[in-house]
């Protein structure tokens, strides 16, 4: 393995506060940044006093500007990417150049700070312990319901980025196939002056879209629930009336078991109940 490298720097995603000391000193130290847009990230460049040479590299140059790239590092420069917001890759390039340059034997190090979507997730209050990324879905038609479709049975939390010409678009969409029971959270302008984060059934959050425009403004996160079976715990007389009988001829972990499969409620609840029921007798 040589000793150049590749960082994979991430970079605000509006509050420039953000930006990390590693990420700046990384930045100058490195001998060319490949940038997605190198224009606009020259102004980033120039507020943290980075001198250091862009060279573009997006979606329409990348699998040329990898190999170019490869033979610097193989001649001995360091090198950095950067996107025009948060972490490289994340629904943005890099995947081709990070390959590329891991199969030339080089290291590639990431120099971690914002991600739109992991921030998002933070404040949503919809569960983190799983969740599915699905970045941006197809623009429109037929292919973005399916999608939707296919997400909607997702058991994690998921999530995807919008643009705000097409989010009440998506939200028709949403309320479409997921119907009004299912939780969403919609983080808006996060780390700049308009953020907002709201949350609600899909309804609730569409109404609150619908009802002022400047709320339709910006950049978007939108997090889903994820899928849950229905779980009822409604004990109703007959139910129990039917636990009571069964627990006659069977042990209590059968009985409940019996009983949930044939009435839908949990289990769990089911077998508290004839523990209760048993102590009473
Ligand atoms: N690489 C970036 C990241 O780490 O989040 C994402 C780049 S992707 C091309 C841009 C999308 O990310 C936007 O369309 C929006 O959905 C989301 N996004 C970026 N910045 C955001 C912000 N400040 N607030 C909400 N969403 C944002």
């Amino acid at each position: 393995m040589s000793d150049s490298l590749l960082y994979i720097v991430s970079t605000p995603i509006g509050n420039l506060g953000d930006m990390t000391p590693r990420a700046i000193e990384v930045l100058r130290q490195v001998d060319v940044i490949a940038a997605e847009d190198t224009r606009h990230s020259k102004r980033l460049m120039n507020h943290f006093g980075i001198a250091t040479p862009l060279i573009p590299c997006h979606d329409h140059n990348e699998r040329h500007q990898a190999e170019m790239i490869v033979r610097r590092m193989q001649a001995g420069e360091t090198v950095a990417l950067i996107s025009d917001a948060g972490t490289p890759l994340i629904s943005d390039p890099g995947f081709y150049l990070v390959r590329s340059v891991r199969e030339a034997g080089f290291r590639v190090v990431p120099v971690p700070g914002a991600c739109a979507f992991v921030a998002a997730l933070s404040v949503s209050g919809l569960p983190t312990d799983r969740f599915y990324f699905e970045g941006f879905l197809p623009a429109k038609g037929a292919g973005r319901r399916k999608r939707i479709e296919a997400l909607a049975a997702f058991s994690s939390t998921w999530g995807v980025y919008e643009s705000p010409h097409r989010i009440m678009d998506l939200m028709e969409d949403l309320s479409a196939v997921l119907g009004d029971g299912r939780y969403i959270t919609l983080a808006r302008e996060i780390t700049k002056t308009f953020e907002t984060v709201i949350a609600g059934t899909v309804s609730e959050v569409q109404a609150v879209l619908a009802s002022d425009s400047n709320q339709q403004r910006g950049e978007f996160v939108v997090l889903v629930e994820g899928y849950k079976e229905e779980e009822s715990s409604e004990i109703s007389p007959e139910i129990e009336k039917m636990l009571q009988r069964l627990m006659d001829d069977l042990p209590i972990k059968k009985a409940a078991s019996v009983v949930a499969d044939l009435t839908g409620v949990r289990k769990k609840v089911l077998y508290e109940l004839g523990l209760k029921l048993k102590s009473d007798e």
